[in-house]
């Protein structure tokens, strides 16, 4: 064999470690300069082929070279990523602390994953058939006449259907009739967009505010800068927006809008889509796998002028990306809760950092964090302090729950308000973060609870499906018939879930079609931006939901919103409880009055004392974030220090917990090493708030202080003790960076 080429190469497993194969000169058909960062197929543990990635290549090698494997095959002649990205991405494995095999994995779409090849595949488009017809004989199927509309401007790959809101029935039944037909090719890239880039003339008239944040960001697009758009619900943030991508289009420059939730991005792309007239295309989950790659490949090579996307689409590799914008910054959606446990909001800085580009996060209700990095300067701070448009903010009021009859949670007043409100013909919301019909089922004899026999949790009762289901893990039970303890037939459905309060709503207000939106009857895909059509529609009167109800919605007959029960949130433990509350509340409010009406929030509660709601309700959220804030400071909680969680669980308590109590001894030296132990906090082994979970015993480790630097060094350098413990092996263990969980 001549001339032997060493590659070191990063597999998706869960060690840091990298392992040496040998690249056999047939299959080099590119420079050695050209190799690190190219995809390979590696044998791997017996017959098993994996995807690698080459970091090194003719690294110092610690083993005889006949004892290498050769790679399998070399699947990129160029590295498939563009420098910048990849520095990123191994900056974000260190960070991270998580294997860069696995972060590069995590990085890409499914079909490179596999080994795929990054190239566009002829996929099916829809065009016209040539036979005549008249879009005013559509008049009664408008869904037609809409597909057709658009089919006259150009033709409509079947990825682009759900950006376009035209489904396959329409298509088909247009099809059956001869007017379109379909047919296989590439899909359009559109690298000229920049010649045939226009803007709609139907847009609002700035207020003063939008004008001056815009002229904030445009004056200094050419650079580095991060700014937070902090501007209340409704006040015209995607008006912002739109007029910050102007310019940055008009350079030719990509731009890349992260979401929180899938549900939000067909409302979003609408309207990018309806102002510019360049290429939009949509990362997201909900995208089967060619899709994925479909979108990737036209940020990468250019063809694609906006990317919107959740998450993930943080990872998307572009040519010329000139502009980053994260809407809803505060989100928890963003940061990632197994596995490469990263913030997709963090990165997105750290990129535009590094890219010397423009970052804005707009939200109503800022994180603490980037709250934080505004007040001090190191981000600019924006302001929309009032509505758009001739909307008012609405008025909050809390309603007293001691001592008053319930129905199923609903006290007499609400449903007098409710009344009211509905009588006028318009919307409203409840909100209650419970589904379910009841989260416990009770003997009402002795009182016994149907217990969830792998979690600290009680199963929930689902009432239409007939059955019990814990929403920690997956347990399903039939519903008993007796009581598990004392025998009797007894059992009562206890508290309030959103399923039970659906069915009573029905009873009281008959008239006033009511739509429950939760995960329980929103799982199709499609099903929610159905919903969502629906109640613009005016189908549903009362619209009840979790959360899932809270986010960027935009209901212009909307006038009442209440919060049904948030006693909980009131007395967690987990100190960032409060500041979810307060986002929330803001959140949900703000989908009341967003048109002319005026509108109101009520906050249903046995706590109206409690400091927390009388801040929110009197002063907002920016009173209450700042108060917040300072409370942080003292208790010297993020984001005034820094913390990393180590987790682990197992079926054995004592190995759990034993595990983290070796990891604390090894951190606790390398810090006494360092002269650091001072700075260093590191509390635990402790059980986690819900200590068994699916069969699990969880325990967790925190490391806190002041400067991030630290926390990251003292973890690099206990990373090969960890990994190379043996009690190791017989857990699950995590390390979770800037944690915002801790269930
Ligand atoms: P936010 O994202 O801040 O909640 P939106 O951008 O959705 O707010 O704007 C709320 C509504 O106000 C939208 O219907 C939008 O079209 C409208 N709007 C935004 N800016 C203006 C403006 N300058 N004048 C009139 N209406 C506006
Ligand atoms: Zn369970
Ligand atoms: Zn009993």
């Amino acid at each position: 064999m001549n001339q032997a080429i060493i590659c070191r190469i990063a597999l998706a497993i869960p060690l840091h470690k990298q392992f040496d194969y040998l690249l056999p000169s047939y299959l080099l058909k590119t420079a050695l300069e050209n190799l690190v960062g190219c995809r390979v197929r590696v044998p791997f543990g017996g017959k098993r082929q994996m995807i690698g990635v080459i970091c090194e290549v003719n690294p110092a090698c610690d083993y005889a070279l006949d004892k290498l494997k050769n790679i399998t095959q070399l699947i990129d002649q160029t590295p498939l990523l563009d420098d910048s990205l990849w520095s990123l991405l191994r900056w974000a494995a260190f960070y991270y602390q998580h294997p860069f095999g696995d972060v590069f994995q995590q990085a890409i779409p499914t079909l490179l994953r596999q080994g795929k090849e990054a190239n566009f595949k002829g996929c099916e488009h829809w065009q016209l058939s040539g036979n005549a017809f008249n879009l005013d004989d559509f008049k009664g199927a408008k869904k037609q006449q809409q597909a057709l509309s658009l089919l006259q401007e150009s033709k409509l790959a079947s990825t682009q259907l759900k950006t376009q809101d035209v489904s396959r029935p329409t298509l088909k039944a247009l099809q059956e009739k001869g007017l379109i037909e379909s047919i296989e090719q590439q899909p359009d890239c559109d690298l000229e967009w920049l010649n045939t880039f226009s803007e709609s003339t139907q847009k609002p008239t700035l207020t003063a505010e939008q004008a001056i944040a815009i002229t904030s960001v445009t004056q200094q697009s050419n650079t580095f800068n991060c700014f937070l758009l902090e501007g209340i619900t409704g006040s015209g943030k995607t008006e912002v927006y739109l007029n910050i991508l102007k310019p940055i289009l008009e350079a030719g420059k990509q731009v890349l809008v992260i979401v929180p939730e899938i549900g939000l991005t067909p409302q979003t792309v609408q309207r990018f889509q309806a102002r510019f007239k360049v290429p939009v295309y949509i990362k997201h989950s909900g995208l089967n796998a060619r899709e994925q790659l479909d979108t990737w490949l036209h940020a990468k090579q250019a063809s694609g002028a906006i990317i919107i996307g959740t998450r993930s689409a943080i990872f998307s590799d572009f040519k010329n990306l000139g502009l980053i914008i994260i809407d809803e910054e505060h989100d928890g959606s963003f940061k990632q809760q197994d596995g490469f446990r990263y913030h997709a909001r963090d990165f997105a800085i750290k990129r535009a950092f590094q890219q010397k580009i423009p970052i804005v996060l707009g939200s109503a209700t800022p994180s603490l964090e980037t709250l934080h990095n505004a007040l001090q300067g190191k981000y600019q701070h924006l302001h929309l302090t009032e509505r758009a448009g001739n909307a008012k903010p609405p008025t909050s009021s809390l309603i007293n729950l001691a001592g008053l009859p319930l129905k199923s949670g609903l006290s007499p007043q609400l449903i007098e308000l409710m009344g009211k409100h509905l009588a006028k013909n318009n919307q409203v919301i409840l909100f209650l973060n419970r589904r379910g019909y009841a989260p416990v089922l009770m003997c009402h004899e002795c009182g016994w609870l149907v217990k969830c026999p792998r979690c600290d949790a009680f199963y929930t009762y689902h009432k239409s499906a007939n059955y019990l289901h814990c929403h920690h893990c997956t347990a399903t039970l039939p519903v008993p018939r007796q009581c598990g303890d004392c025998g009797s037939t007894q059992l009562i459905a206890t508290g309030v879930g959103t399923e039970q309060l659906e069915e009573t709503l029905n009873s009281l207000f008959p008239d006033h079609p009511t739509v429950r939106i939760d995960r329980d009857n929103t799982r199709k895909k499609e099903s929610f931006n159905q919903y969502l059509r629906d109640i613009n529609k005016g189908k549903y009167k009362i619209l009840l939901g979790t959360q899932m109800l809270a986010k960027g919605h935009h209901f212009p007959d909307v006038t009442l919103v209440a919060l049904i029960d948030v006693d909980g949130a009131l007395f967690c433990n987990d100190y960032r409880a409060s500041e979810r509350l307060a986002q929330l509340y803001t959140q949900v409010a703000g989908r009341a009055g967003r048109a002319e009406k005026k509108g109101q929030v009520v906050l249903q509660t046995h706590h109206p004392e409690h400091s927390l709601l009388q801040d929110l309700v009197n002063n907002g959220y920016l009173d209450f974030s700042r108060n917040a804030l300072q409370e942080r400071n003292l208790a010297q909680l993020p984001p005034c220090s820094f913390q990393v969680l180590l987790r682990c669980e197992s079926a054995n308590a004592t190995q759990a917990e034993n595990f983290l109590s070796l990891c604390k001894q090894v951190l606790t030296q390398i810090s006494l090493n360092n002269k650091t132990s001072e700075q260093l906090l590191i509390l635990g082994p402790i059980p986690a708030s819900m200590e068994r979970r699916a069969g699990k015993y969880r325990f967790q480790l925190l490391l806190q202080s002041q400067q991030r630097a630290l926390l990251t060094k003292t973890l690099q350098q206990a990373q090969v003790s960890f990994d190379n413990m043996p009690e190791g092996r017989k857990v699950r263990w995590s390390i979770d960076v800037d944690p915002i969980d801790f269930v």
